[in-house]
């Protein structure tokens, strides 16, 4: 097998299976046009999806602006995503310190530095990725607070207990989840909170459908069942407060998205998944007791 892997990037010591190689070279390499284009509508780079209601008037607009306006409101339904996120990691202060586990290009731990004022860390398998969030950071004049870290986050290094609060905003089916909450519990302090957004295949319908298998596949990741979210938090401490099931108003974001120039290629098996009932987008927050 040919290895992509670049010796620039000396990631040995945090990739720790050859699974965990193809992620980080997956992200590495990502250079994605609806990555891309929509974090330059502000600076705020999202890898995630959105949720609310669209507005449709986007497709109606004179061919000249029309790209741009389906840029800025899919990237107004991915930070309205982030922002429901942290509306649910409970009270952080100042002198808190949050942790965003699997960061992307950093732009949850931006809006979560601005909202909270806090101590951000942000941790991804992928150098490229901490390089270019860092450089962010540094434009905003906020690395002072924010700092992003090649990290494994099944073996952080952070100390015990050193976070009131820790996210992973479509990060969680890139791990095996009992490692991932045991080392969560570890980092948490006793009353602090995690939150989750993901998306998780239904175990009342069954095993994963073709759509999700096709997920799986297109982003090399493991789509876990919703059960194993819940066995797994009650294995590691985190007791659930709050869960939310967003799968309605995701599938707005996947319709606009599918009409798009920036479409690619997996849009019709999520709206087959989420619409078929066999997967869910759900948000999950439970505080570390
Ligand atoms: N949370 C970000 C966001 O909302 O924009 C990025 C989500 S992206 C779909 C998944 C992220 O998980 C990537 O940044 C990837 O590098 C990271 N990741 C995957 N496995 C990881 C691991 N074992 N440790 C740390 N990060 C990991």
């Amino acid at each position: 097998m040919t290895s992509v892997h670049d010796p620039a990037l000396d990631d040995s010591a945090v990739v720790a299976s050859p699974y965990q190689r193809a992620v980080a070279e997956y992200w590495n390499a990502e250079r994605n046009p609806v990555n891309l284009r929509l974090g330059e509508v502000d600076g705020i780079y999202h890898h995630h999806y959105g949720i609310g209601d669209v507005d449709w008037s986007v497709l109606q607009s004179p061919p000249e602006v029309r790209e741009e306006r389906v840029v800025e409101e899919l990237h107004r339904l991915e930070s309205a995503q982030a922002d429901f996120l942290l509306d649910h990691l409970g009270t952080v202060g100042p002198e808190d310190r949050v942790l965003d586990a699997g960061c992307g290009r950093g732009g949850s731990s931006l809006v979560a530095a601005a909202r909270f004022g806090c101590r951000v860390d942000g941790i991804s398998i992928s150098q490229a990725q901490v390089d270019f969030a860092n450089e962010q950071a540094k434009r905003r004049g906020v690395d002072g607070s924010v700092r992003f870290h090649l990290r494994n986050m099944l073996d952080t290094g952070f100390p015990t207990g050193a976070f009131q609060a820790i996210w992973n905003n479509e990060s969680t089916m890139y791990v095996e989840l009992g490692s991932l909450f045991a080392e969560h519990s570890r980092l948490l302090r006793r009353g602090g909170r995690y939150v989750t957004i993901t998306g998780c295949y239904n175990d009342a319908y069954g095993l994963p459908s073709r759509a999700v298998s096709q997920i799986n596949a297109h982003y090399i990741c493991d789509i876990h069942p919703r059960s194993t979210y819940f066995k797994e938090m009650a294995a590691n401490r985190l007791v659930p407060v709050s869960v939310v099931d967003l799968t309605a108003t995701t599938v707005p974001y996947w319709r606009l998205r599918a009409r798009s120039s920036l479409a690619t290629g997996i849009e019709n098996a999520f709206l087959d998944a989420y619409t078929g009932g066999s997967f869910q987008y759900l948000l999950i927050a439970a505080d570390r007791i």
